[in-house]
């Protein structure tokens, strides 16, 4: 029988899911790709199968699937009706927050759920529902191996240097320090550019990894050395929602002089920022570009001003730079973002080639360029399938 892994990535109110087919031998591929989306308001479930085409639409009322174990549930029976022959050897789980000290996955069992659970408040809106959807999975299928693997884990091989906060030592003790995010995207990007891109895979390399959450990650021999993202998601570039890094003396004037609370704080910060927030009409850089609105102009203006001084900041720390990455929904689909950027890093000897980028050619800077640039789909999805079959030995 054919064995398959199903991989999950639990949010506050969705959860979504990809199913895996692992053969005898060589890479893994995406059979089937959904999720189950509003849980709590109005929960739909759209699947489509490996080539993208549309598998299931179906909605509910609101009690019929209103937590976690309930879409696993919806999500099981569709599963089972569409994969009879084959049988599933394992979950691998999208975990935000593996702590100061996990530079790897993990195979779930009582002590290690234990230890995820001290990760909490570190991550407060993410790693309560990844957990949930372990502890679902338990319960339903306690038999089936499951696999933790974690957003921050890439980036422990940073010097204790770049991960520290000029707060007192003590504070660095309790965990208050520089995890960063975004570390099974830039994983698959690190273990992806030998094949695609060799030459620079084992050179100095910023990857922009641009989508609803943003960050970016300088590389030096396919490891992290520094990240935009750190204690939290919310610091680095200006996302979708989230300003990005920000003077904390805006977080103290907003308590102690406006008089908001810790909860509309967040929301403010989570929610209602980025690119939202300034343009004031929405998050979805499609919608941004295609507006003549003068303050969608200036959205996507400071997203890229953000991201050139992020990448001069990385530069230093890499002591140059040979080549800028982009991956995710924006860095893979823009070619005006990438383009912007691309004409702010021309000091660092960028050159574009405007064809090349319109395309989406996997390598758009021109031959002789000192810094090459680079477009590489990023798919998080397959580094957690690849790290769950070699962890189960699949
Ligand atoms: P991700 O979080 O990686 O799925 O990225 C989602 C974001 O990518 C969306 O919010 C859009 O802003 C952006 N995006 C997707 N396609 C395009 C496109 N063709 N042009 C510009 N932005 C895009």
């Amino acid at each position: 029988m054919e064995k398959a892994i199903l991989v999950l990535n639990a949010g506050s109110s969705s959860l979504k899911f990809s199913v895996f087919e692992v053969p005898d031998s060589g890479e893994m591929r995406a059979r089937a790709v959904g999720q189950v989306e509003g849980l709590g308001t109005a929960p739909r479930l759209k699947v489509k199968d490996g080539d993208g085409q549309r598998v299931a639409d179906v909605r509910w009322e609101t009690t019929e699937v209103a937590n976690h174990a309930q879409a696993l549930d919806a999500i099981a029976t569709l599963l089972r009706s569409r994969f009879e022959g084959q049988v599933l050897a394992g979950v691998g789980h999208r975990v935000v927050h593996g702590g100061a000290d996990h530079s790897a996955p993990l195979l779930i069992t009582a002590p290690v759920m234990e230890k995820l659970d001290t990760f909490v408040p570190l991550a407060p809106l993410h790693q309560p529902h990844n957990l949930a959807a372990i502890r679902a999975l338990q319960q339903a299928r306690p038999d089936l191996p499951q696999v933790a693997c974690f957003d921050t884990a890439f980036h422990r091989s940073q010097e204790m240097v770049a991960q520290l906060y000029g707060l007192p030592y003590e504070y660095y003790e309790r965990g208050i320090r520089r995890y960063g995010f975004h570390g099974l995207s830039y994983e698959y990007i690190a273990a992806t550019l030998p094949s695609v891109a060799p030459e620079i895979a084992g050179g100095r390399v910023v990857v922009a990894h641009l989508g609803s959450g943003a960050s970016m990650c300088a590389m030096h021999h396919g490891r992290s050395v520094g990240s935009s993202m750190g204690f939290t998601a919310l610091d680095g570039l200006m996302m979708g929602t989230r300003p990005g890094n920000m003077d904390p003396g805006i977080v103290l004037y907003l308590l102690q002089q406006e008089g908001l609370s810790a909860k509309q704080i967040e929301d403010l910060l989570y929610k209602r920022s980025g690119l939202l927030g300034l343009s004031g009409i929405g998050n979805d850089m499609r919608v941004l570009e295609a507006s003549d609105a003068p303050r969608a102009r200036l959205a996507i203006d400071h997203f890229v001003y953000r991201i050139s001084r992020e990448l001069g900041g990385l530069a230093a720390v890499l002591g140059g730079v040979d080549a800028l990455v982009f991956t995710a929904g924006i860095g893979e689909n823009s070619a005006h973002i990438r383009q912007l950027v691309c004409r702010q890093a021309q000091w660092l000897g960028l050159e574009l080639d405007a064809d090349a980028n319109e395309r989406g050619d996997t390598r758009i800077s021109r031959v002789g360029s000192r810094m090459s640039a680079w477009v590489v789909p990023t798919n998080e999805e397959l580094m957690i399938a690849r790290h769950t079959r070699a962890l189960l030995g699949l």
